[in-house]
């Protein structure tokens, strides 16, 4: 049996029930065999590959908090800091009912690759806690987050593990978070990303993922001899990473037509109007049944359904496994040329690659959705630094860092003579500077 196999099978023998983590190093390794076949007696020597699928630390605890009622709740916490090959531990923490280990191993493997896609020195790690923001008040929320906290900060720091927001965890949580570990530790550090303004968050941080996903998305059509300008595009989710991937696709000329949240879709058919989006998301965290009253003309409608909507583009930005293959069909069915990934991993493994096969330009969230954390490694500079930059500075730096990690995957495809397959890029390009890293530090 290949090495690649044998150290897939033991991963699913001794992580049984992870689905998504499995489905995550499976693609990673199926990436990768070409080059572990050049390299095979070496990194089998070295297990590199077994070291890789490990993470140096799981992390798993207990986050009692009272509610409204006075009833005392219990969640679970978890941070996985998985990779420090390449630099500190850096990822999200993920809030919502849906996590567990399984969900938190999966995003902190796929943090590793796209950690050192954004050519910065950040290790890779995710954390979380199955505690749902949604229908809470804003002291429940303070009470988990501080109690999360009071766990969480002996583990994490400026130097070693700077977590950020992702799922469920806004401004509002970081906020929280960062009043505890500062209180608890008595340091004003940046030992979290994504903070406000006043206390030294990094202007376009909010916006960074959404418009990295464009930047990046405009550089491969712009290769591919295609133009943003012009095109129709669906959107699912209507969350942060989706309203600022929406706000800049029509500040580049096309028309966005659908959002979505876990309740239902909108589709908009004159384009989404973004300041009626944040209103009811951000302003009023209400549910997108409301678009109607600002939108009379669009149509909204339960449960799924944004890629029956005809389009050149689909942009997945809610959440993991929600394109499926019948919706791949759907989409190639209807003429799309692309699918660039918003969320994490929301194109399942059947639908990427009948997506490919299909010569549709496919990117994977982890080179695509970058603009995040690349943008989070900007806040951790100016907080070292002391100092902030204007958001013209930032977005430039955001955009040039897009565009190189674009050429990166696309060089990394054509040196393994797989061109246009972005995916393998991806996780080739990703791997090749962690492994260097990893071998020049021993047996560690
Ligand atoms: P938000 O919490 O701001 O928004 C998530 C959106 O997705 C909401 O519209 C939410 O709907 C919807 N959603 C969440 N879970 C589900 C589900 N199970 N089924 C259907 N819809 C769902 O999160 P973000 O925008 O920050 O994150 C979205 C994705 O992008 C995630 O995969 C995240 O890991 C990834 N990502 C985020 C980054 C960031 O900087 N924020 C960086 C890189 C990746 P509802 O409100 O009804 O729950």
């Amino acid at each position: 049996m290949s090495y690649v196999d044998e150290v897939y099978e033991r991963v699913v023998r001794e992580n049984p029930a992870e689905a998504e983590f499995h489905q995550a190093v499976r693609e990673v390794l199926d990436s990768l065999r070409p080059v572990i076949e050049e390299n095979e007696e070496a990194y089998r020597r070295d297990a590199v590959l077994e070291r890789l699928v490990n993470p140096e630390r799981q992390i798993k605890f207990r986050v009692p908090w009272i509610d409204d009622k006075g009833q005392v709740q219990v969640n679970t916490g978890y941070r996985v800091q998985f990779n420090s090959a390449i630099g500190p531990y850096k990822g999200g923490l993920r809030l919502h009912p849906s996590v567990n280990l399984g969900i938190i191993k999966f995003l902190g493997f796929e943090q590793i690759f796209k950690n050192s896609l954004t050519g910065l020195p950040l290790g890779g790690g995710k954390g979380g806690s199955d505690f749902d923001p949604k229908g809470k008040s804003d002291r429940e929320v303070m009470a988990f987050c501080q109690s999360f906290m009071t766990e969480l900060y002996k583990y994490i720091g400026a130097d070693t593990d700077v977590p950020a927001g992702d799922i469920g965890t806004g401004a509002r949580e970081i906020g929280y978070m960062f009043g505890q570990y500062k209180r608890l530790r008595g340091v004003f550090e940046g030992v979290l990303t994504g903070k406000g303004l006043s206390f030294g968050g990094s202007l376009a941080r909010t916006e960074a993922t959404g418009y990295g996903l464009l930047y990046i998305t405009e550089e491969m059509l712009k290769c591919n001899g295609h133009d943003m300008a012009g095109k129709v595009v669906t959107v699912s989710g209507s969350g942060n990473v989706a309203t600022y991937a929406i706000q800049k696709a029509q500040q580049l000329g096309a028309k966005v037509v659908t959002c979505s949240d876990s309740n239902g879709w909108v589709y908009d058919p004159d384009g989404i109007d973004v300041a009626a989006l944040k209103e009811i998301k951000e302003v009023n965290r209400q549910r997108l049944t409301e678009y109607k009253k600002y939108r009379p003309n669009s149509e909204y409608h339960e449960g799924r359904g944004v890629w029956q909507i005809p389009c050149d583009i689909a942009l997945p930005c809610a959440t993991q496994n929600e394109l499926f293959l019948e919706d791949a069909k759907q989409l190639v069915a209807n003429g799309a040329i692309a699918v660039c990934e918003g969320a994490n991993m929301p194109t399942t493994a059947d639908a990427t690659e009948y997506l490919l096969e299909h010569g549709i330009y496919f990117l994977p969230g982890k080179a695509s959705n970058a603009g995040g954390v690349a943008t989070s490694a900007l806040e951790m500079t100016q907080n070292s630094e002391r100092i902030a930059w204007s958001f013209d500075e930032v977005d430039a730096k955001l955009k040039s860092i897009m565009v190189n990690l674009f050429h990166s995957i696309d060089d990394a495809a054509k040196r393994w003579g797989k061109e246009g397959n972005y995916m393998v890029g991806a996780n080739i390009a990703g791997f090749e500077k962690v492994v260097d890293a990893m071998n020049r530090q021993g047996i560690v």
